[in-house]
């Protein structure tokens, strides 16, 4: 059992560690933040703009969430953070009482922002709201995070398509560093964690020198960036593998960002990873998609007018308890809003069950066991689906 005494807010227990010369680096964990405890490997449901769309907090307790993620971008245009710090929170505002994280915003200025430029000291973008004139820099976003007051804030990062060319990617890089440092410098709020960002894309090198630097700084998390992207499933592993081998002897947790469907998160976990995020089982659940075990069913199917099964036997979500495929099938195609609500509780139910089911084997100690079987309940990820959109 490895315990990390911390003075900073977030403690981070690994109950199950893989055991030596197993063929896994899964590890059962326990993060414990000032609102509450979160069980590892765990899933995280994305609230883009401060709610999980369709969702409410009282459905989010119900599908099992232990800690979602907001977005610092979002927050920062609208409402603005300094509104939400003025009613007292973010936590306060959403009406949401256990952990949660905030992102650094650097992924959606290089992917929403409807312009941006990127310099040495921050990255100046237009909204891709309005077309207003912004600025980001590691302290504006550290004091953007602290103003909203989530349990885990994340250090501002230059996050590149992993496809980029070695060139851009070793510039994002090493420009990430000098953020961390600064991030680091600006962060005050003693109630909250902060988590560093390693990035280094697809290259080997690149990952590596990331990786030590990123871990050889106070954070109390360490995220995987530029990952979840255009990348295919082999080179995620590949960058993984020269990762995780670099953080064997870290206590820290360690987070994959924007990863989410099931067979992916399987993989990941195996590999070693405690944390995930990610927009697609509610984003996929609000166009008709809906995950059981093997795969997934689209409930804009007209096969599906005329079934009166649930979605998932045995599921004990708010559409499988009471409500037939045929029924949210019509709902779908009458665009009733209840529709996304149903389909959405569903696939968090599912995802975050998965996640249960990963640990329940890591703590029977027979993952490796267990891994086929889980295989067959996860299906395969959709060729061509790219996890990490932003929403
Ligand atoms: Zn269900």
């Amino acid at each position: 059992m490895t315990a990390v005494a911390v003075t900073r807010p977030a403690s981070f227990e690994v109950v199950a560690p893989p055991p030596p010369g197993a063929d896994t680096r899964a590890r059962l964990g326990r993060l414990t933040l000032p609102h509450g405890v979160v069980e590892t490997p765990q899933f995280m449901p994305v609230g883009t703009n401060a709610t999980v769309k369709a969702l409410d907090p009282d459905d989010l307790r119900t599908v099992g969430a232990s800690i979602v993620l907001s977005n610092t971008y979002h927050l920062y245009l609208r409402p603005g953070h300094e509104r939400i710090e003025r009613l007292g929170g973010l936590h306060r505002f959403m009406a949401w009482d256990r952990p949660i994280l905030t992102d650094s915003g650097g992924f959606q200025v290089v992917s929403l922002a409807a312009s941006r430029t990127i310099d040495d000291d921050g990255a100046t973008f237009r909204s891709h709201l309005d077309g207003s004139s912004h600025r980001l820099t590691p302290e504006k976003a550290i004091a953007i995070q602290e103003a909203l007051g989530a349990d885990i804030a994340v250090a501002f990062d230059h996050p590149v398509y992993p496809s980029s060319e070695r060139a851009v990617v070793e510039d994002a890089t090493e420009r990430t560093h000098r953020w961390a440092e600064r991030s680091l410098a600006a962060h005050r709020r003693e109630d909250q964690a902060l988590f560093g960002v390693i990035q280094g894309g697809l290259e080997p090198d690149l990952r590596e020198r990331s990786t030590r630097f990123i871990a050889g700084l106070p954070f109390d998390g360490l995220n995987i960036g530029g990952l979840a992207g255009d990348e295919t499933p082999a080179q995620r592993r590949a960058a993984l593998d020269v990762v995780l081998p670099l953080l064997a002897g870290d206590p820290r947790p360690r987070y994959l960002m924007g990863l989410g469907s099931p067979a992916d998160l399987l993989d990941a976990v195996d590999q070693g990873i405690d944390l995930f995020d990610s927009v697609l089982p509610s984003r996929v659940a609000r166009t008709g998609q809906v995950w059981v075990p093997g795969g997934r069913l689209n409930l804009r199917n007209a096969a599906f007018l005329d079934d009166p099964e649930p979605i998932e036997d045995g599921c004990p979500c708010l559409a499988c308890r009471q409500f037939s495929r045929a029924y949210v099938a019509h709902l779908f195609r009458a665009r009733e809003l209840l529709g996304y609500r149903l389909a959405t509780c569903h696939n968090l139910t599912f995802t975050l069950d998965f996640m249960t089911r990963i640990r329940t084997a890591l703590a029977a100690g027979n993952l490796p066991e267990s891994l086929a079987e889980l295989r067959l309940r996860a299906g395969r990820s959709i060729a061509g689906e790219a996890p990490g959109e932003p929403e």
